[in-house]
């Protein structure tokens, strides 16, 4: 059967990872979290100290992308592939709030963009991949044949992250994530390069009041039905 292109794109943490793996691991496909490479690409300057709370030094950065050297590992245990920064795992680190704070900005970043958008072109080429981000099916794969916008209040997916933190054990208030979602949603969807947009071919799904198993059985009829299209 003839292998297509699935670009997730949304809001953060409407839930488009687990969708996105769950489609990849029905279909025989790999899974890209393109947001684990921005994540990744912020710790390091976290780490350098280019950007802070309070200050960003973004040429510094730019200078230093060649530097940054990224891959994604499979972790057979886990069962999906985790992010290497410089060949050292950052997994987990690149999920706390203080990285989730700063990634917007890094984000916006032409070069950066740049950077990471020609190595998820490159991971995409032979089709057979479901990727998610925020510019998966406008800029990184526009004739992608599946393409989805995920959506849900702010309040639904602050909840979920806060969530996801406490069971993890980070010490962070439902107010902070609130905030975080909101404000990662202003810069992510008002940025001058490649901001979040819903593409006029992509199907919006909405999941605020939905559970995961009906999710998934939709967006998977969905893939099916545009694979048998091929
Ligand atoms: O998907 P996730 O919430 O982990 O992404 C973290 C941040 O990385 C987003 O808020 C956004 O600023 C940025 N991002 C992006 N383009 C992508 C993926 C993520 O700008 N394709």
């Amino acid at each position: 059967m003839k292998k297509i292109t699935i670009a997730i794109d949304g809001y953060s943490s409407t839930g488009k990872s687990t969708i996105a793996k769950q489609l990849a691991k029905a279909l025989g496909y790999v899974y890209v979290d393109t947001g684990a490479m921005y994540r990744a690409v912020t710790l390091y300057a976290i780490r350098k100290g280019f950007v802070s709370e309070t200050s960003e030094d973004f040429d510094s950065l730019i200078a230093a992308l060649p530097n940054i050297n990224l891959k994604f590992v499979h972790n057979e245990k886990l069962g999906f592939s985790e992010m290497y920064l410089n060949d050292e795992n950052i997994e987990k680190e690149i999920r706390t709030l203080a990285v989730s704070s700063q990634v917007s900005k890094v984000a916006a970043v032409k070069e950066v963009r740049t950077k990471l958008v020609e190595m998820q072109k490159a991971m995409g080429k032979e089709k057979g991949i479901v990727m998610d981000g925020r510019d998966i099916g406008s800029v990184v794969f526009p004739d992608a044949e599946f393409k989805v916008f995920m959506t849900a209040s702010p309040e639904t997916r602050a909840h979920r992250r806060y969530k996801e933190l406490l069971d993890r054990g980070d010490d962070v208030t439902f107010d902070e994530v609130l905030k975080n979602v909101r404000s990662r949603d202003h810069i992510d969807s008002t940025r001058k390069e490649s901001p979040l947009i819903l593409s006029k071919d992509a199907i919006e799904f909405d999941n605020s009041d939905m559970g995961l198993i009906e999710q998934f059985e939709r967006m998977h009829n969905y893939a099916l039905r545009i694979i048998e299209k091929q």
